[in-house]
């Protein structure tokens, strides 16, 4: 379990983290959400134990970050921002130190090296200086020595950023893999990163907590959540389509340019029974329909805009 409370941090006048609460438990993929200079680093920072809080806790496994600094970091794998390694070591070096510093021996030792070196494919650039890999290999790097001893918490910051599309879908993966037993916090401004692997999110921004809920409880909060989209296929007409589906009470608002219509709901109504009675018997065609979950960037947008910007 990882534990904050009101851990804050201030630099000279600048409150970059805000009195911050929050629990992680076994199992979860937290998702540290916000905008550029939200405090999303500082705060992962301490609970990683490399920044000393201006005020307030962390507890990682029941070992307070301060108070039992040893402890709580054995049971923490750090992947810190653009995951910076020593660049003229070798990756194979780079990984050797990494279990001398967790303190691996023997079999043991050989076991997790293997492990590490197969599940993030560094087989072909143990040699190679870690200065000369491409930013997906650093990553990778970057995982290993973060997840070498095996750790029950995963502190991964931005662990996708600047990744192509491949490399990031790798990473969403291993994690998946990993998730099940450990306690996972990433931070991400990128929102498709929260449906792929989270199972909660916080959002922060000026260094306050703004939510704490489920991916999809935060999607519910979308004015789109139940809405229907269509987009209107050739041989109908996309105006007399509109006029039908504004004349339906449930209906509250009708969105949209040329052959793509959105409907809103009228308080709470289910529409796509509705509007596919209605495509039926009309016999609208239609190149797509579909019931909207709610879109997460614009709960994103109304969150962290409220906030005025520091
Ligand atoms: P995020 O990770 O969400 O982008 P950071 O935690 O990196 O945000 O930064 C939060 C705020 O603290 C920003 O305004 C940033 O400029 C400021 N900040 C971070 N580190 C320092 C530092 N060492 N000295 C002064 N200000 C800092």
């Amino acid at each position: 379990m990882i534990k904050a409370t009101r851990l804050s941090k201030y630099y000279g006048s600048l409150t970059a983290v805000d009195n911050l609460s929050f629990q992680v438990g076994p199992g979860e993929v937290l998702g540290f959400l916000g905008p550029n200079g939200a405090g999303k680093s500082t705060t992962m920072r301490m609970i990683a134990g490399f920044l000393t809080p201006s005020g307030g806790t962390a507890t990682v496994c029941g070992f307070d970050i301060q108070k039992d600094p040893i402890a709580a970091k054995s049971a923490i794998g750090y992947l810190p921002e653009g995951a910076p390694n020593y660049p003229e070591m070798s990756c194979g070096r780079f990984l050797d130190f990494i279990a001398d510093v967790r303190q691996l021996k023997g079999n043991t030792r050989r076991a997790r090296l293997d492990d590490v070196i197969d599940r993030l494919h560094l087989g072909p650039v143990m040699h190679q200086a870690i200065d000369t890999l491409s930013k997906g290999f650093k990553r990778r790097v970057g995982l290993a020595q973060a997840i070498i001893h095996d750790p029950q918490v995963l502190i991964l910051d931005e662990p996708t950023d600047g990744l192509d599309p491949n490399q990031k879908f790798e990473v969403r993966e291993l994690i998946h893999k990993m998730a099940s037993d450990k306690i996972i916090v990433i931070s991400t401004h990128i929102l498709e990163e929260v449906h792929a692997v989270c199972s909660r999110a916080i959002i922060i921004a000026n260094g306050k907590l703004l939510a704490d809920d489920t991916p999809q409880a935060l999607e519910s909060r979308s004015r789109y959540h139940n809405a229907v989209s269509l987009r209107v296929g050739q041989g109908t007409d996309a105006e007399s389509v509109r006029n039908i589906l504004r004349s339906q009470q449930q209906i509250g608002r009708i969105e949209g340019e040329g052959d793509s219509i959105t409907a809103f709901p009228k308080d709470g109504a289910l529409l796509l029974p509705r509007i596919t009675g209605l495509a039926n018997e009309h016999n609208w065609q239609l190149d797509e329909l579909h019931l909207e979950s709610g879109r997460l960037d614009e709960v994103f947008r109304d969150i962290t805009s409220a906030e005025p910007q520091v």
